[in-house]
């Protein structure tokens, strides 16, 4: 149950370590042309302009965008007529989490690094950040329709380049959908902009689909969000079109709408927000009543994590929406008692006893705690951290409990995957092997029996031939389940290979493993297959010895197997 939180369990990749130095800049009396060639030609999406090496002004597609849309003449404007001022810059020890942040508070998509004499190291763009998200993020489980965005810009076919642009301009957005009867059938985005403008099309004259991308690439909304990450990874695209379950569009999801999903996600970095305004964080709790704004705006922005606030005596002086919901108590209820009497009604009193001391001993403290309430049984992990006055006098704790139902189960499936054959439901092979070490030394440490039978199905080949690969699986599947009927529960069993088994008996004799063997023979014999007479299967069987390697284990095992081969199949010899 309780564990001592340790912060992360890598260390926190800062900007430094996910930067690519090379960042290409431009005086502020350069030649907006200048940008657009290297931005096309280098396929980025933003150049920094630069005096001295501080940054001074950034360009990137949206002002291209706007420019264009604007009919501002390119080859005649400069740098710093076009650009943005001031950047928004950041350290190069900036964690990723606090990246994430700034991307989402500044609603920006490019991020300028600097040193310490405030000089530019580099430039990270929103495809950095999320090339660099943790497994936290993936194992949220979290799906594409929960954090896409409803509206979709489109325009009807037929339009011109020119009415792409003002409908992108006046929606601040980075691209336009084109559409037949309400139907989008393809897509401009800015980066197409920066190549028809580099091209020098007349934008006036363009139609928009002698231009535009089509197909849209799509994902379903309801498809987990690492999904949409890995598709926009693969085709190196910034956004996908999202459809509901009858494939019509119903949104779009784009890099932005990641990073936003990103901030508060992370009781992190929601932790460190409260961690850094622990000061009016304590002049809320005093001046309750008063409501500071402050402490406001993180209980509504947070819908994620249930907050709960104590006083130094325990009894709860706040709680957000988000608690009342997870909990299943109202706010009412909660504000004014003891935590350790909601305690009784959900949060385990003996890991609250514990957190406490942690946090008195300026440590902060992490447990889990399985929560029903109306038949619904969920897993919340709850983060106990204190509040302390400016002297670092305790004053209160913070508990912050995430509902991690959903993550949990997607772990336990990921595990599943790693461990267990999809076809058959043994053990795969890399499992099992490591399941045989495992009791191999046990069994030599105690000195006990432990035996090894390997099967192998008879002329499987000609199974396949005959009635197809979908019969021979279905055979795999069978003779897995007449295995499992018949070992104990002790009893292990793994795919080896294709069609050959293993199966590792603790406690069990040679000759106890070699009736074990016989009775699965005859059980597959005796089982009757609807297309065909019958399936056997040929079986070695070993013992280890006390000199036993794993390796001179299976090679025994094997050689057996290949004696009941060599011997007329459907029988079982042991070595
Ligand atoms: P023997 O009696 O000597 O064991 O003959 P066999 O035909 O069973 O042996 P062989 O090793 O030549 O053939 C095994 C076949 O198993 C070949 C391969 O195509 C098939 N196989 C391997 N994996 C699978 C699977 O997952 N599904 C199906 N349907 N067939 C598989
Ligand atoms: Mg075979
Ligand atoms: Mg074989």
């Amino acid at each position: 149950m309780g564990k001592k939180t340790v912060r992360h369990h890598l260390p926190v990749k800062t900007l430094r370590d996910i930067l690519t130095p090379h960042v290409i800049t431009l005086a502020p009396d350069a030649c907006a042309d200048e940008a657009i060639t290297i931005m096309r030609k280098r396929r980025i999406s933003c150049i920094v302009v630069t005096e001295q090496q501080q940054p001074v002004g950034i360009f990137t597609e949206r002002n291209l965008v706007d420019a264009a849309h604007r009919a501002v003449d390119f080859a005649g404007t400069n740098m710093r007529a076009l650009m943005s001022s001031p950047v928004v810059t950041a350290p190069s020890s900036t964690t990723i989490y606090d990246a994430f942040n700034l991307f989402s508070l500044k609603k920006i998509r490019h991020l300028v690094v600097v040193n310490a004499q405030g000089h530019i190291s580099g430039v990270i763009t929103q495809s950095d950040l999320i090339a660099h998200l943790g497994i936290e993020y993936f194992v949220e489980a979290k799906k594409v329709g929960k954090i896409m965005n409803r509206t979709v810009q489109s325009i009807p076919a037929g339009s011109l380049v020119r009415d792409a642009l003002a409908r992108m301009h006046a929606g601040k957005m980075s691209c336009v959908f084109i559409a037949e009867k309400n139907i989008p059938f393809g897509i401009l985005t800015e980066r197409d902009m920066t190549r028809l403008i580099y091209e020098k099309h007349d934008l006036n004259k363009t139609v928009v689909e002698e231009v535009m991308s089509s197909p849209i690439r799509t994902v379903a909304s309801d498809a987990p969000l690492h999904e949409a990450i890995q598709a926009m990874k693969q085709h190196r695209i910034r956004r996908l079109g999202v459809t509901a379950g009858d494939g019509m569009l119903t949104g779009v999801i784009t890099q932005s709408d990641i990073v936003r999903g990103m901030e508060g996600r992370y009781t992190e970095s929601l932790r460190e927000i409260v961690r850094e305004k622990e000061e009016q964080l304590q002049a809320a709790l005093s001046s309750f009543r008063e409501k500071s704004a402050y402490l406001d705006s993180i209980m509504r922005s947070s819908t994620d994590s249930a907050i709960i606030a104590t006083d130094i005596k325990m009894t709860v002086k706040y709680c957000n929406p988000a608690a009342e919901q997870m909990l299943e108590i109202r706010a009412n209820d909660m504000i004014g008692e003891r935590i350790q009497n909601i305690a009784q009604k959900g949060i385990d009193h003996n890991c609250l006893v514990l957190a406490f001391d942690a946090v008195k001993r300026n440590e902060e403290y992490q447990f889990s705690i399985q929560h029903s309430a109306n038949a619904r049984s969920r897993s919340l992990e709850c983060r106990v951290s204190g509040i302390r006055t400016p002297e670092h006098v305790l004053a209160g704790y913070v508990l912050i409990l995430r509902d991690v139902t959903e993550r949990r189960q997607l772990e336990e499936q990921l595990t599943m995957a790693a461990t267990i054959d999809k076809l058959t439901g043994a053990f795969n092979r890399h499992t099992f092997e490591d399941l045989l070490d495992r009791e191999r030394s046990r069994a030599q440490r105690h000195k006990s029996a432990l035996s090894l039978i390997m099967a192998d199905i008879d002329h499987f080949k000609k199974i396949n031939d005959t009635h197809g690969h979908q019969t021979g699986d279905k055979v795999l599947q069978s003779v897995a389940d007449i295995i499992r009927q018949s070992i104990r529960r002790s009893d292990m069993l793994g795919r080896w290979g294709g069609e050959e088994f293993m199966i590792l008996a603790p406690e069990t004799t040679a000759v106890n493993a070699t009736a074990l063997a016989e009775k699965l023979r005859r059980n597959a014999e005796d089982c009757e297959f609807p297309l065909f007479n019958r399936v056997t299967i040929s079986m070695g069987v070993t013992a280890l010895q006390h000199d036993d390697s794993v390796e001179t284990l299976i090679a025994r095992v094997d050689a057996a197997l290949y004696d009941a081969k060599h011997n007329g199949r459907n029988r079982v010899e042991a070595r």
